[in-house]
């Protein structure tokens, strides 16, 4: 049986113990049952028809995918008899995206993924808010961009629960996102009055602690805002970039199954080109003979002051390794997360 949570009556979470601690949910009716996303996995997303049909006893009627990204909407192969709802721009980026990406991780994982294909969403509405009656449960979809362009949130009224979608994370991720639309959802969340939010990825998180989680978040944004704005006034920006920690912006290294040092990175480049609008270069691209007199100036020792509790990396040894992980993010950054790549990292890290 699938690990799962009641989080009220008739209100269940599910996590995913093998793909980056992903969620789903499920609101039951008397009559028929609605699932909040899909896991990465087919066995996991078949394990949550299993128990709405076997332990609920009721067959699931709708499908909401809180955005594109893989491991949350490649389920919905899995329930034939269902209709699929979403924002119109995640159906889009659905169907821009999401075939061949799935053909890229066939390539990579033939056997996992060969009864998946894409399902696009069948009901999509293009701004504002649509409800949804369940039984005695009112259910909100809302826009909450910011993790990727088309996300949204799912509120049970009565129960002022948040599936909130990835826009909420125990580590911020923006890759395929925007900080400034990001912000703007986390503090509309702050104005809810929420009892649980059911983050994308992670645990759910309780009434007493969801002002300071959120809150959190806005704190680690503003920091990769800072250090992507004192990167920009230096030559070679991304030397400074691969020099703060996660742990330096405030959240642990321990997030995400081990994974947050490695999405901070990349979020600090992705923050570095949402404000500058290039990539941003490193010495190492440089060639010796293309350096100027001028290079010492910025050698300074402000930011070893500033970012004191940052390691700075040992580049020899694994440069070599780090260029392949940068090669495997680049091709999957179309879809936020890398998902075959990632569940490589995944599957070792959780043994
Ligand atoms: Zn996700």
């Amino acid at each position: 049986m699938i690990n799962h949570e009641r989080v009220a009556d008739n209100v269940f979470s599910f996590q995913s113990d093998v793909y980056a601690q992903v969620n789903a949910g499920v609101i039951a009716g008397p009559n028929w049952a609605v699932v909040i996303d899909t896991l990465a996995y087919p066995e996991e997303t078949l394990a949550i028809r299993e128990f709405v049909e076997q332990e609920l006893k009721v067959p699931v009627r709708y499908v909401i995918n809180t955005h594109y990204h893989a491991d949350h909407s490649w389920g919905n192969v899995f329930f034939p008899g269902a209709f699929v709802i979403s924002s119109a721009l995640c159906r889009q980026l659905l169907a821009e995206r999401g075939r061949p990406s799935l053909d890229e991780a066939r390539r990579q994982n033939s056997s996992i993924f060969r009864q998946v294909r894409i399902v696009l969403p069948h009901l999509t509405f293009e701004k504002g808010e649509v409800g949804l009656i369940v039984g005695k449960k009112t259910l909100k979809m809302l826009p909450l961009p910011g993790h990727s362009a088309d996300g949204i949130g799912v509120l049970v009224e009565e129960d002022r629960v948040l599936f909130s979608g990835d826009v909420m994370m125990p580590l911020p991720y923006l890759v395929d996102g925007n900080i400034d639309q990001m912000e703007t959802s986390l503090r509309h969340m702050l104005k809810m009055g929420l009892e649980n939010v059911i983050q994308g990825h992670g645990d759910i998180v309780l009434r007493g602690e969801i002002d300071g989680a959120i809150e959190d978040n806005l704190k680690y944004l503003a920091k990769l805002r800072k250090v992507a704005q004192d990167a920009g006034a230096r030559r070679f920006p991304l030397d400074l970039l691969e020099r703060v920690s996660v742990q330096s912006c405030g959240k642990s290294r321990v997030l995400i199954g081990g994974l947050a040092e490695d999405l901070h990175q990349r979020n600090l480049i992705a923050v570095y080109r949402f404000l500058f609008g290039k990539n941003p270069i490193g010495s190492e691209e440089v060639h010796e003979d293309d350096l100027d007199e001028d290079y010492e100036e910025y050698e300074d020792e402000d930011y070893e002051d500033e970012y004191e509790e940052a390691p700075i990396r040992v580049r020899d040894g694994y440069a070599e390794d780090e260029e392949e992980e940068g090669e495997e993010f680049e091709r999957d950054e179309d879809t936020g997360v890398g998902f075959t790549t990632e569940t490589d990292l995944e599957e070792e890290d959780f043994e």
